[in-house]
């Protein structure tokens, strides 16, 4: 069976026709600039890539191109829609409904309605792109996969924050992570690595990108993770604050004179290694004025690696130990400087890295030393495929 997986954002659409007997993807490709003018890459193995630039007024018109586009005789991969057996859609927030993936009916849509409130930025965009896709294939079925479902296991105590409960119970104020797919996917692969049933396992997984977070993963279920409320708690990343006294908002605008919507912007956009660094977000060029001696580039990867260190020190203390350290995303799977930066200094804890087995980018490898007590991986994350899984499993039941 084929199955295509959809993204879909704001302006953008991102896609993969994945075949499940091979788990290769088909067609990977993005429909962006939905609403502005248009534009349409798709990648096939062994093909040249095909570049576009149809009109897309909406979301509805980009559906439209992404399906002519796979069934398309000269550039498409597959003959009609009917070789689609299903779709599964990425959605960011699932709420406390959702601790797994779920097949798409109207209730859920109501639901999804209702979980609006909880990520106003990137709901409405999954949403859009649901009721694109059942208008062009109304017989498919769909299932939504969340971003927070993962961490639906994660108990009171560690979901909760230190406010009024009635603000939990009323107007659902909690901790609810983000990232599950991929957290869930990389813990899996890393269990299969040690030929070890994840129920036996102690996992930390951290997953860093320009979004970031870290999750304490004991026998199989996420128990907690540095996400919370939204996105921008945890640790730093590219443009986000992550942590901080939450007296600094409410100073920013009385002292400061800053709006709501400027503080937004601040904390989400302009700090993180961003604002740290001057410089940039990307990893890439931070390391490079690093290493041309440039101070703030350099305090922006202490104060990074540092915040990391504090969750792993933090959730090995809440699972009483571990067994598995885990990196995955843009940096995690390729900056092995970061992997090394983070590590140093943790070998009280049993976390050796091994500085030539970890020398490598964007490959599965055991990067842990002979003698480390805690193996440590880096892990490309996919979470296209485990999307594409979770909705063949939920068809299957
Ligand atoms: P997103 O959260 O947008 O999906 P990614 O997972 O793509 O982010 O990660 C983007 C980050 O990965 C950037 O900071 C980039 O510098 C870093 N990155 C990607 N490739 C490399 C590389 N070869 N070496 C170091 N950093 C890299």
């Amino acid at each position: 069976m084929n199955i295509l997986v959809i993204n879909c954002g704001s302006s953008s659409l991102k896609y993969q026709l994945i075949n499940m007997e091979s788990k290769q993807a088909l067609a990977v490709g993005l429909a962006e600039r939905i609403g502005i003018d248009g534009a349409l890459t798709q990648k096939v193995e062994g093909r040249e890539k095909y570049v576009a630039s149809p009109v897309m007024k909406n979301h509805d018109d980009a559906m439209k191109i992404v399906l002519e586009a796979l069934i398309d005789k000269e550039h498409g991969v597959i003959k009609s829609m009917d070789e689609i057996g299903a779709v599964g859609h990425r959605v960011v927030h699932g709420g406390e409904r959702y601790s797994n993936s779920v097949l798409i009916d109207d209730d859920v849509m109501k639901y999804l309605n209702e979980c609006v409130k909880l990520a106003p930025l990137h709901n409405p965009p999954n949403i859009i792109g649901i009721k694109a896709c059942k208008q062009f294939m109304p017989n498919t079925p769909m299932v939504a996969v969340f971003d927070t479902a993962f961490h639906q296991t994660m108990p009171e105590k560690a979901f909760l924050y230190g406010i009024p409960y009635e603000l939990y119970q009323k107007d659902h104020i909690r901790r609810y992570g983000f990232h599950g797919t991929s957290h869930k996917y990389v813990s899996k692969i890393a269990a299969e690595c040690m030929h070890k049933n994840i129920k036996d396992l102690k996992i930390i997984t951290c997953h860093l990108g320009n979004g970031g977070s870290v999750s304490a993963i004991k026998n199989g279920k996420s128990v907690d993770t540095s996400m919370g409320f939204t996105p921008l708690e945890g640790i730093i990343m590219g443009t986000r604050s992550g942590n901080l006294d939450p007296a600094i908002v409410t100073y920013l605008i009385e002292e400061l004179g800053y709006t709501a919507e400027e503080v937004n912007e601040l904390l989400n956009k302009k700090s993180g290694i961003l604002g740290l660094s001057g410089i940039s977000s990307d990893f890439r060029d931070i390391r490079a004025a690093a290493a041309e001696g440039n101070h703030q580039a350099q305090l922006s990867l202490d104060v990074y690696y540092y915040s990391i260190k504090k969750y792993i020190g933090a959730y090995f203390a809440i699972m009483g130990g571990l067994d598995c350290l885990v990196f995955t995303a843009g940096i995690g799977e390729n900056a092995y400087e970061t992997r090394e930066g983070i590590c140093e200094g943790l070998e009280c804890l049993g976390i050796k890295i091994d500085l030539v087995k970890d020398k490598v980018r964007g490959v599965l490898a055991e990067v842990s030393a002979d003698d480390s007590k805690v193996k440590i991986f880096a892990i490309p994350t996919n979470e296209e495929l485990m999307i594409a899984e979770e909705t063949l499993e939920i068809l299957s039941k």
